[in-house]
């Protein structure tokens, strides 16, 4: 059994795992809340995305992490521990752990 580690690009967390062979995991920064650190909760908007684009925010960045032709999948998090409520449309980052 052997042990593979790896470092999340997104939030330099260091990913270890008992594995024999290289894996690829899921960090799973993208669900905590970048003002205030808690775990957000998902949500799943009813509503065209572009309504929550928050214009003020320059880490709001929708949808330009999809691949052209791929089907859109939106994973929504949201922090209500602010007024207004804080949107993140952070993707989940994959880390490759050898
Ligand atoms: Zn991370
Ligand atoms: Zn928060």
């Amino acid at each position: 059994m052997g042990l593979v580690q790896g470092v999340c690009g997104s939030c330099g967390k260091k990913i270890r795992r008992i594995s024999p062979v290289p894996i690829a995991m899921t960090c799973d920064c993208y669900k905590i809340c970048p003002i205030c650190g808690s775990m957000m909760e998902p949500y799943v908007p009813d509503l065209d995305p572009k309504t929550y684009r928050n214009e003020d925010d320059p880490s709001w960045d929708p949808l330009d992490h999809a691949e052209k032709g791929e089907p859109l999948t939106i994973v929504a998090f949201v922090c209500r521990l602010h007024s207004p409520p804080f949107f993140s449309n952070r993707q989940p980052v994959e880390v490759q752990l050898e």
